[in-house]
């Protein structure tokens, strides 16, 4: 299949790449396809399994920024905590003493996102009001008792419900935002929402209208995926 360039000019063409960040999902695809996207320029990448994500590390330009967009299992974070450029999707408490614990062994921060569940399907991943308020509050809130010395937050991440319904999506998106505005008032040294990820080939121009910065495209880059 490739990379289709045209796509990508015609994306460029549509947002302001100075404001937005493209992460370019790459899963599935060959590293061909990914060293012909380099080559027209993109350097952001995602990836969502762990061994897949090693492997296309080892074998591709250093200077590719590697963003982890799956869900992240406890035992898998050391493998891509040495290279990883963000992670997006931290969904839960332990994986994120995880990552700190793997920062400090490294003595590296670690970029990361907190996902947050904006869609209907309980089949996704992310972690609800509650759950983000008790995470903010405990370990990056001014008077937090516990610090995760290795881990910055830099935004929140999410995924809209697969539906033909605008309007529902549109709401998801803007329920994010509004989170995101809410907490970009708390910044403290480990915590700095900048980041709001969320839009990909089907509904990236209802994420940026929303106020996205951040969007990940595959199947409009590099065509469909095979169903694995
Ligand atoms: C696969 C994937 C994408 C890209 O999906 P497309 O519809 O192909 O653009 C974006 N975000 C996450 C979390 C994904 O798993």
């Amino acid at each position: 299949m490739g990379f289709l360039k045209e796509s990508y000019e015609a994306l460029k063409e549509n947002i302001d790449l100075h404001s937005v960040t493209l992460v370019a999902v790459s899963k599935t695809k060959p590293v061909e396809d990914i060293l012909l996207a380099y080559e027209s320029g993109l350097r952001d990448f995602g990836e969502n399994y762990v061994q897949e994500l090693c492997e296309k590390h080892t074998s591709l330009p250093k200077d590719i920024r590697w963003h982890f967009i799956g869900h992240l299992q406890t035992n898998k974070v050391k493998y891509i905590a040495p290279f990883v450029y963000l992670i997006h999707g931290v969904d839960s408490e332990k994986v994120l003493l995880e990552i700190n614990k793997q920062g400090k062994k490294l003595n590296k921060t670690i970029n990361c996102l907190l996902q947050i569940h904006i869609a209907k399907e309980e089949t996704k991943f992310g972690l609800n009001e509650t759950e983000l308020e008790i995470i903010i509050e405990k370990y990056f809130s001014q008077h937090s008792s516990h610090q995760l010395e290795y881990v910055k937050v830099c935004g929140f991440m999410g995924m809209a419900s697969l539906s033909k319904d605008t309007e529902q999506i549109k709401n998801e998106f803007q329920w994010l935002r509004s989170l995101f505005n809410k907490y970009q008032q708390l910044q403290t040294s480990n915590f700095k929402p900048a980041h709001l990820s969320m839009g990909m080939s089907g509904d990236y121009l209802l994420a940026l209208k929303m106020g996205s910065n951040m969007i990940r495209i595959g199947s409009l880059l590099f065509g469909e995926r095979k169903n694995l």
